[in-house]
This record gives structure tokens, C-alpha cells and sequence, in this order.
């Protein structure tokens, strides 16, 4: 099968004359459209291809600039808690020492002390 190059209806491999159109397939003028055709149907696909490419990558930048943002934002909220979490062990450590040095068993009411906070 092949397409007439004129009413771009497809006709048999070897028909000299369109059977729609009715014009003929073998000369010239046939030949030149065809190849015209065949050249803005390739245009047409790298047009086709070309865009789809552009947004693919624009799509896989937005993506990445996505997760870059995410992680770094992620990374400040997970530093700035374990910071607070820190001077906040380290201010209930200090508590628990002073309360617990006095205490017959320092050791367990200190760790019993720091549990109680969510230190340990
Ligand atoms: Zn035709």
C-alpha cells in the first residue's frame, strides 16, 4: 500500500492511477508531491518530537529543582528539631543531675529522670 500523493488516500503498491482521485501516480508531478509530503510529515514528527522533548525536560527540571528545594527544606526543619532536641537534653541532663546526686541511687533516678523527658 501507498498514499496518493494528491487526495492522500491510500491506494496499492502498484496502482499507476488513484482509484479515488483518479489522477496518476507515475509521473512527475506525482513523484515531486510525494517526496513534498513525505518531507512535512518528517518536519511535522521532529516538530512533534522536538516539543515533546522541551517538555519532558522542562518537566524533569521543575522535578529536580522540586526534590532539591524539598531536601533542602526537609534538612532545615530535621537540623533546626535535632538542635532544639539537643539543648534540650542537655538543659533536662543538667536537671536531672542536680535533682538525682542527693537520691540513694543517683544512676537509676537520673536515667529514670532523663526517660521521663524523652532523653534516652
Ligand atoms: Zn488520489
Amino acid at each position: 500500500m501507498k498514499e496518493c500523493p494528491f487526495c492522500l488516500e491510500e491506494v496499492e503498491g502498484s496502482a499507476i492511477e488513484c482509484r479515488h482521485c483518479g489522477k496518476r501516480l507515475n509521473t512527475g508531478e506525482a513523484a515531486i508531491l510525494s517526496i513534498q509530503r513525505r518531507r512535512e510529515r518528517h518536519k511535522a514528527y521532529y516538530e512533534e518530537a522536538k516539543k515533546y522533548l522541551i517538555k519532558t525536560s522542562l518537566a524533569l527540571l521543575v522535578l529536580i529543582i522540586l526534590v532539591i528545594v524539598g531536601k533542602a527544606i526537609l534538612g532545615y526543619y530535621q537540623s533546626s528539631y535535632s538542635r532544639k532536641t539537643r539543648s534540650h537534653c542537655e538543659t533536662a541532663s543538667v536537671h536531672c543531675d542536680s535533682e538525682c546526686t542527693s537520691k540513694t541511687n543517683p544512676n537509676t533516678c537520673y536515667y529514670t529522670c532523663m526517660e521521663a523527658v524523652g532523653c534516652r
